[in-house]
């Protein structure tokens, strides 16, 4: 049986206790504040600020709390608990057995590497019954697909599949960098954003699971998201290559990678040269291109200016 403890203050005790209100037992082991046992793994809380999490769900129940300042709690217990999670993230890493097959709603994003354009994150749920159809259809890894296909297999699903589609504009992403947030921060803000919106759409219904194209640890990425009122952590796993494993996250990536080239065209137009995907030297060509035609105060509308882009372009304006 897998377990974990940690270490946390007073605050955080009291929002773990309000968390697991509805799974609070009245039987108290000596030293404990509370206990729960919530459908994954029992929780013991003690005085000390030291909370236990027993159970299949403990990795992913105690890693929520460490997102909010939680460490692995210190002693002799440290190491165990050190070596529980080591082996535990592996097997939490590892779908269930038959994940491609479940009901999932699966999130991706795209743009982030991009200099021009914006962040586009998608969040789509694909239900079981479905997949026949979506793979008729041509949903597949999108990184196999051209901009031609992305878009014609995009058009086709979208009535079929109950999505979230957020693009994050160049000129608010730039206000964001520039207050101090960082580009992982500002995907898992997103990706959370997204999930919840698929989740309303679809609710009373849940998905069986709901999958994230990994782009963080899953600590790291709940850390990002602790202030947001509603965070989605039920039956979330984190994956890389997640396009891979379940049609939801590719018909995600499809989508998302289909806003993207529509918005690379409005700026396209806007700019009045055409604009390159990517970071490469291209790009900094055309950003040159844009400075020359626009000033370099244009490029805060249709890039992200604080990637090294910027201050090769200028260097070629010069
Ligand atoms: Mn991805």
């Amino acid at each position: 049986m897998s377990y974990q403890v940690i270490q946390v203050s007073g605050t955080i005790l009291n929002k773990i206790e309000s968390f697991y209100k509805e799974h609070k037992i009245d039987k108290l082991p000596a030293g404990a504040v509370f206990v729960a046992k919530s459908p994954t793994c029992n929780i013991t809380a003690y005085k000390s600020g030291k909370v236990l999490f027993q159970g299949k769900g403990a990795d992913e129940e105690a890693n929520i709390w460490k997102g909010f300042g939680a460490t692995a709690a210190p002693s002799k217990s440290s190491k165990k608990a050190t070596t529980v999670s080591s082996s535990g993230n592996k097997v939490k890493s590892s779908l269930p057995a038959g994940f491609a097959s479940l009901s999932v709603i699966g999130s991706d994003e795209v743009g982030t590497g991009d200099y021009f354009g914006p962040i586009t994150v998608c969040a789509a749920y694909v239900k079981k019954e479905q997949m026949a159809m979506l793979k008729e259809l041509g949903v597949q890894d999108s990184k196999a697909l051209n901009d031609e296909k992305i878009v014609r297999i995009a058009k086709a699903i979208l009535p079929h599949v109950p999505y979230s589609l957020l693009v994050l504009h160049n000129e608010k992403y730039n206000e964001l960098q520039q207050s101090g947030m960082s580009q992982g921060k500002i995907k898992a803000l997103l990706h959370n954003k997204a999930l919840q919106h698929v989740l309303d759409k679809i609710a009373p219904e849940k998905p069986d699971a709901i999958l994230i194209d990994q782009f963080a640890e899953s600590g790291i990425y709940y850390r990002h998201v602790a202030q947001q009122k509603n965070i989605v952590r039920e039956n979330v796993y984190f994956h890389t290559k997640a396009e891979g494993l379940h049609l939801s996250v590719a018909a995600a990536s499809i989508i998302a990678r289909y806003s993207f080239l529509k918005e690379m065209d409005k700026l396209s137009e806007l700019a009045g040269i055409t604009i390159p995907k990517g970071a490469g030297s291209k790009v900094d060509a055309a950003a040159a291109r844009v400075i020359e035609k626009h000033g370099e105060s244009f490029l805060n509308k249709v890039a992200k200016v604080h990637f090294v882009n910027t201050l090769k372009a200028k260097k070629l304006v010069r």
